[in-house]
């Protein structure tokens, strides 16, 4: 068996690669870390340290400690059993060491040489044939020992950490780091920047290293007090640029002849409080010249398309277009169906009605929606990113809905901004399905107003989560039968693997054929999967809708919107391998009707793996609670702040230094110098943005 290469470091004298090619592999793979600028490499800071600055003798230490010795070698061999490898023996005057390589280059060999003086370091093993250093670095005896602990960095293959080192020592060297913010204006006690940064790469070997690791050092504290301020900087920027930003202001009486007033009346439902109180507060929004800013957000289930139509009512009252977009075809024609149903009706009454609009439609039908759009006679536009494509023009858009907007880049909603008439910005409503926990809400987007769907619909049974093991599966399968004959359908949610689709897609197909077979000719078992063609989707979806599908087997593009409210029953494969927010979205596809419905999270037991905790917290979370709110709370106790969001803006996590769980008062202390270094040093503070969170300050803004 050959040994695992990774356990092997390559020797500091292996031979150059060719000039040009290696040069180029090293930039691409630097560039794949995000090591472009000067200042990003002094940002990258080592994941941890190794003490290099002292040569102990053999004799103080002990077995399990990684040391540094220096001495002679004595005897040097490569032997052939049980494997091959090469053997030398170091004596350091106190004692001696065998040094053990699997893999080893010759000119290692060579500097092993009997009677060679050398430095090694690596973790002494005690063992049968005496005390062992596996694969040790090895240096000539007597280089100058350095000062400071050595920096080990986080890498990739085919970047070698000496190769690295040298790569942020020299960026280190050359970045600008001079205090945009001056050391004074700084919470007390923090370093002066440059100062903390060297120290961060290469820190004194007295160092507690405790406080390197729990970032409390205070050469920490300045690296988060900086981005903290970054970020606060860059949410007052965006908050005074929208001040400065027009928008129509949308003023139409809700008279009895209004298309708001006439959409109550087709519903056949109430609207909640909930649903009433966030269409109050987007109706202000929409009166004034400021564009609106808003997220609505709301459980799965809660309503959340009735409020979009409500406040496109609003906007066509006024005289204006809207349009709804949405990340998924699936997803965004679920909505148009909703919304043709209610408004195209009324709409016809006013020559005007909805248009659709998606990347997959025939050329002829979109050049035909295109031109609706642009006439004015689409009132309201529903569809995907196409939405947004250069060619749509409107006539006058004054309102924009994002649905599901966390899955959207920035130049989308960028895009969807520039679309309105002249120099005016449209009102932006998007909608989430998974909130953010308020404390994070107010750190991250200081510049969002948030409306709230904390009722659900009336007539809904809670919906009863249980966790089974895999190997009940066949009475899960019994278990469908059951709903199945009170004329209930069911979701079968297949495993997520996200190494392969067609992997996916296998394991779906199997499972499909595997129910059909248990359940009999009488019952019909559909299969979605997302490489599916558009169209096949929409029909596999259409049929399930009409209830001539039983059982929808599928791989997660079910995950949000689709509703189904016959469906009680949702069966997910392998729950342990998705995640929490996930998982709650899929639960939300059944107990939209009046039945009682339930969840059922099959997870793997034995060889098929083993649940981590990680795994376990979410599978707990989801059986404890089914409130979304509570759920993103115990999301973000799990991932932390950083994932938490990084996963949900499409980009990488925004904070790098600063924790926004542990730096509370250095945050507050940000929040009071940012309105004061942004009014007397405008251009002190777009520099410090640029330093801190380059592109990033865009997601703040978007
Ligand atoms: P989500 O917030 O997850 O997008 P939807 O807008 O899809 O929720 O609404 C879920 C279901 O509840 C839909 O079938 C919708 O028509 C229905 N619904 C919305 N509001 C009410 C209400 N006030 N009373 C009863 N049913 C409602
Ligand atoms: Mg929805």
């Amino acid at each position: 068996m050959p040994a695992k290469s990774a356990a092997v470091a390559p020797p500091a004298d292996a031979p150059p690669r060719a000039p040009g090619s290696g040069e180029s592999q090293v930039q691409r793979a630097l560039k794949k870390l995000g090591l472009v600028r000067d200042i990003d490499f002094a940002l990258y800071l080592p994941m941890r340290y190794e003490d290099e600055t002292r040569v102990v003798r053999l004799v103080d230490t002990r077995d399990g400690d990684t040391v540094q010795v220096e001495g002679v070698v004595t005897d040097c061999e490569v032997v052939f059993r049980p494997r091959r490898q090469l053997i030398a023996t170091l004596d350091d005057g106190s004692d001696t060491v065998q040094l053990r390589f699997f893999n080893f280059y010759p000119s290692q060999q060579k500097q092993l040489a009997p009677g060679a003086k050398v430095r090694v370091r690596g973790e002494v093993k005690g063992g049968f044939v005496g005390r062992t250093i596996m694969h040790p670095t090895v240096k000539a005896a007597g280089t100058p020992l350095p000062l400071a602990l050595t920096p080990i960095y986080s890498t990739i293959a085919g970047l070698a950490q000496p190769v690295l080192r040298r790569a942020v020592q020299a960026g280190l060297a050359r970045a600008p780091l001079h205090a945009i913010v001056p050391n004074p204006m700084m919470p007390e006690g923090a370093w002066g920047l440059r100062e903390a940064l060297s120290f961060l790469h290469y820190p004194a070997p007295d160092v507690a290293v405790a406080t390197l690791e729990d970032h409390s050092h205070p050469a920490w504290q300045r690296l988060k007090a900086e981005e903290l301020l970054a970020q606060q900087l860059s949410q007052l920027q965006a908050r005074r640029e929208r001040a400065a930003q027009r928008a129509p202001a949308l003023q139409a009486a809700v008279d009895a002849g209004s298309l708001h007033a006439q959409l109550l009346g087709v519903l056949p439902f109430q609207p909640t409080g909930a649903q009433q109180r966030a269409d109050r507060e987007i109706a202000l929004d929409l009166a004034r010249t400021q564009p609106m800013h808003r997220l609505l957000q709301g459980d799965v289930g809660s309503g959340k398309t009735l409020v979009a139509a409500l406040a496109a009512a609003r906007c066509i009252d006024a005289g204006f277009q809207c349009a709804l977009m949405a990340p998924t075809e699936i997803l965004a024609s679920q909505h148009f169906g909703k919304l043709v149903g209610w408004l195209d009706p009324l709409l016809a009454a006013r020559g005007r009605r909805v248009a659709w609009l998606t990347g997959s439609q025939k050329k002829k039908e979109r050049e035909a929606m295109e031109a609706i759009v642009e006439s004015g006679e689409a009132a309201l536009v529903v569809g995907t990113h196409a939405v947004i494509s250069e060619k749509v023009r409107f006539r006058r858009l004054a309102l924009a809905i994002v649905d599901e907007q966390h899955r959207f880049g920035v130049a989308q909603r960028l895009a969807l901004r520039g679309k309105a008439e002249g120099e005016l910005e449209p009102h932006l409503l998007m909608m989430s399905a998974t909130p953010i926990p308020r404390t994070l809400a107010m750190s991250y987007y200081a510049d969002l107003d948030v409306s709230t769907l904390d009722e659900l619909p009336p007539g809904r049974t809670p919906i009863v989560t249980k966790l089974v093991a895999e190997h009940r599966r066949d009475e899960v399968i019994e278990r469908i039968r059951g709903q199945l004959e009170q004329g209930r359908q069911v979701y079968w949610v297949c495993p997520l693997i996200e190494e392969s689709e067609a992997v996916d897609l296998r394991n779906a197909t199997a499972t499909r054929d595997e129910l059909a077979e248990h359940l009999g000719d009488a019952v019909r078992v559909g299969l979605l999967h997302s490489r599916m063609p558009t169209a096949e989707k929409q029909a596999v979806m259409a049929d399930f809708t009409a209830g001539t599908l039983h059982v929808l087997v599928s791989t997660t593009v079910i995950e949000v919107g689709v509703d189904v409210p016959n469906a009680s029953l949702m069966v997910i494969e392998h729950a342990e391998r998705f995640g929490l927010s996930q998982l709650h979205q899929l639960r939300g596809r059944v107990g939209r009707g009046a039945a009682a419905s339930a969840c059922v999270l099959l997870y793997a037991t034995g060889d098929s793996g083993r649940v981590g905790e990680a795994a376990r917290a979410r599978l707990k979370a989801m059986v404890e609670t089914g409130d979304g709110f509570e759920i993103a709370r115990r999301d973000l106790d799990i991932r932390g702040p950083g994932e938490f969001l990084g996963a949900r803006q499409s980009g990488a996590p925004l904070l790098r230094f600063a924790d926004l769980s542990t730096d509370l008062l250095l945050l507050d202390w940000a929040r009071e110098l940012a309105p004061r270094l942004l009014d007397r040093h405008p251009e002190l503070a777009r520099q410090h943005v640029d330093r801190w969170l380059g592109t990033k300050a865009e997601y703040l803004k978007a």
